[in-house]
């Protein structure tokens, strides 16, 4: 082998997950993974390709795929997963086709007096900034806000949250989170693997939050950190486009795999 193979990250990472113990259980955050991130997150479609090249991975045999991102399943319902996929929303907190415990009484007051504080700090942050509503959550977005005021606002909203009990706070890129039941990727992550049992897992993700998920896996996991920044993922992938490429490489790789397992058309 002359080596240019694998200084390819695309084929580092195919190769890395076709070595792992079937069954595969292959999941990817949304935003800054599947899809590019956009300022707006009602305008963030899937990579060129990903919907279908997705589907068809997720009906190769001894595979299963799921999506594991921080926006709710309505915020997800946009990008249009098929039915072979597993859906994970709000951190793992919402599962497509379940129905998720309703809030105690206590989780609702708690929500409502941080939705008034994520109210307040989206005013003070200006023009731009804008409050996302979850089921157990509220998100205060400022990346499209001055960045001044953006950060001034994120600030103060961190710290009038600190005299609340019970919650936890989320921190993405121009974006904090409010959780009134708190749920992060590395529960929402070990949720699926206890669901499917796989050999080996998979996690990709591009932010903060998608840290816990990468915390949880084990030596024989395959993690991959989409961009730049420090992260505890064993490997990287520069972009969407890259991860794009990745789907499309494993389609060709784990179907080959079994293609003396599957016996329908
Ligand atoms: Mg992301």
């Amino acid at each position: 082998m002359n080596g240019t193979e694998h200084d390819d990250p695309v084929d580092v990472v195919a190769h890395a997950i076709a070595a792992m113990e079937r069954p595969l259980l292959l999941v990817f955050d949304c935003d800054g993974v599947l899809a590019p991130l956009t300022d707006h997150a009602d305008d963030s479609v899937l990579t060129d390709g990903v919907g279908p090249a997705l589907d068809r991975l997720s009906k190769t045999a001894d595979v299963r795929v799921a999506v594991l991102s921080g926006r709710s399943l309505d915020g997800l319902a946009q990008f249009d997963f098929s039915d072979s996929i597993i859906v994970a929303g709000s951190y793992g907190g919402e599962r497509r086709g379940r129905s998720i415990q309703a809030l105690t009484t206590e989780e609702r007051a708690l929500l409502s007096e941080l939705d008034a504080i994520a109210v307040e700090a989206a005013k003070q942050a200006g023009p731009g900034a804008w409050v996302e509503r979850k089921p157990t959550s509220v998100v205060i977005h400022v990346r499209e806000a001055d960045a001044e005021l953006g950060s001034d606002a994120l600030e103060m909203a961190r710290s009038a949250s600190a005299s609340l009990d019970g919650h936890e706070c989320h921190e993405g890129s121009n974006v904090l989170e409010f959780m009134a039941r708190p749920a992060d990727k590395g529960r929402g992550l070990l949720g699926l693997i206890a669901d499917i049992d796989p050999g080996g897992t998979a996690y990709f993700g591009d932010d903060v939050p998608d840290e816990d998920a990468f915390a949880v896996l084990g030596t024989s996991d395959v993690s991959v950190k989409v961009g730049d920044g420090a992260s505890v993922a064993g490997q990287r992938l520069p972009t969407p486009d890259a991860v794009a490429q990745l789907i499309d490489r494993l389609c060709g790789l784990l179907d080959a795999d079994s293609e003396f397992v599957l016996s329908e058309e």
